[in-house]
């Protein structure tokens, strides 16, 4: 008993010791994190959505959906169109000017670890030492660089996104919630069986007699089909079907040559009963990918030209319990997860066809179940630009040791890598990752996920 007291008493010493000095790493660590005590905000577009600098933000007057405008590009005279619906008279002169993101930066981090890939980080100007700027990493030392049809390609391989970098890069196309009030307009989801009703919060399917089967074909399912628009100001052109294109609605700049992109991600809300499958389709320009799902059964596939590619498996849902489930398309991968838990990626090359983009890049499809779809959001990833001018572009040579390529997310305004005189940021400029304050937000229609330059508040 004195023995067994004995060490529930040096349990208890060692527990507080642990906390004390455990309290005492935090209060070091949070000591070298920059904008903790002084507030460090972004200034600047180049890394929206993921992290914004000044910008008005408006409710769009058509289908409320928070319009945001980058304040450096924005005339408060022009009427403002909406990325989410095309509507075209927006008035941004009432609108309120928003403050650049407050972000912290962790100045200890590179002392443990080495930067990687599609890390957010603030590093010193090269050109401008006292000026502080944000960008993502792309290239490592050793590496040789090149964006090519949007991609980049790192010593000639594909570099792929994780589904947390694709969920932080992503920009909103389509959010469902924001629907025009504009009762003449096609729906942007439409059920070309007429099965699938709307309802207000999204869509419902309510079941078939179809046996089960765990080899469906893809006629066997009713489908719910999204049709992307142009939203084109132009008289005529607001619903105009259209492949998503790159534009991105926070930029007023110039206008260029805009390119389709087939990297889509789809993000919803899904409440089922029965024992059926849900399908998402989605077409990356040369042929059609299926992710389906059995709730009940806790399983999912990809599916290629009827073909099982790929497999995973999840905590078998309740029936009538709600679950968010994503399926995109990245960088030659197929990504599903539920409830933000990777379920399945399947990795694959292009397909030798034609490359022809769809404006019905994505479709929903029911088998056997009754369906109660909500809050859809449809996203792309980012399509990286070359330097304008130009067909593509790329480092002449690898890089040297202990340096780096760093883009803006936001390729067509971001000063970066692809336009400095010297392309390779050495590592001493690195300051450290960079994180939003008070910390990462979900994906969400409007808003934003995680540069531009900073600056520290006076
Ligand atoms: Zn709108």
């Amino acid at each position: 008993m004195c023995a067994a007291w004995l060490q529930s008493r040096v349990v208890r010493r060692l527990g507080a010791w642990s906390a004390l000095l455990a309290a005492v790493l935090l209060g070091v660590r949070l000591l070298v994190v920059q904008g903790f005590v002084r507030p460090v905000r972004v200034v600047s577009g180049s890394m929206a959505p993921a992290l914004l600098g000044p910008h008005f933000q408006i409710a769009c007057r058509d289908c409320g959906y928070p319009v945001l405008i980058d304040a450096a590009q924005a005339d408060k005279d022009e009427p403002v169109v909406c990325s989410n619906c095309g509507y075209a008279k927006n008035d941004l002169s009432q609108a309120a000017l928003h403050t650049g993101e407050r972000v912290l930066i962790d100045r200890g981090a590179f002392g443990l670890r080495r930067p990687r890939r599609f890390q957010t980080v603030a590093f010193i100007e090269p050109h401008e030492p006292r000026r502080l700027v944000v960008k993502r990493i792309v290239g490592l030392p050793g590496e040789r660089v090149e964006i090519r049809g949007g991609d980049l390609f790192v010593n000639d391989r594909l570099a792929r996104k994780s589904w947390e970098e694709l969920r932080e890069m992503a920009v909103v196309v389509h959010d469902d919630r924001f629907r025009p009030g504009n009762a003449g307009l096609p729906s942007r989801w439409r059920s070309e069986s007429g099965r699938w009703t709307e309802s207000a919060a999204g869509y419902h399917y309510s079941g078939d007699l179809q046996p089960f089967t765990t080899a469906p074909t893809r006629s066997q399912f009713t489908w719910l089909t999204y049709h992307h628009w142009r939203c084109s100001p132009l008289p005529g052109l607001r619903t105009k079907e259209s492949p998503v294109l790159d534009d991105y609605g926070y930029n007023l700049g110039p206008s260029r040559t805009l390119n389709p992109v087939t990297d889509v991600l789809l993000q919803c809300h899904v409440q089922t009963e029965g024992e059926g499958c849900l399908a998402v389709s989605l077409h990356d320009g040369r042929q059609t990918w299926e992710v389906r799902v059995w709730p009940q059964r806790g399983r999912a596939v990809v599916v290629r030209a009827g073909e099982e590619v790929a497999a995973g498996a999840f905590a078998r849902q309740d029936q009538g319990e709600s679950f968010l489930l994503e399926v995109a398309l990245c960088d030659r991968q197929v990504l599903a997860a539920i409830n933000e838990r990777p379920l399945v990626r399947h990795a694959y090359e292009v397909a030798p066809a034609p490359r022809r983009p769809t404006s019905t890049p994505i479709a929903l499809g029911a088998l056997g179940l009754a369906v109660e779809v909500r809050e859809i959001l449809v996203a792309r990833d980012v399509f990286h630009l070359p330097p304008p001018g130009r067909g593509k572009w790329s480092l002449d040579q690898p890089l040297d040791d202990a340096h780096y390529v760093v883009l803006g997310d936001n390729a067509p305004i971001a000063q970066d890598s692809r336009v400095w005189a010297t392309p390779a940021l050495p590592r001493n400029a690195l300051l450290g990752p960079v994180f939003r304050w008070p910390g990462v937000q979900p994906m969400r229609g409007g808003s934003v996920l995680v540069g531009g330059k900073l600056q520290i508040e006076q």
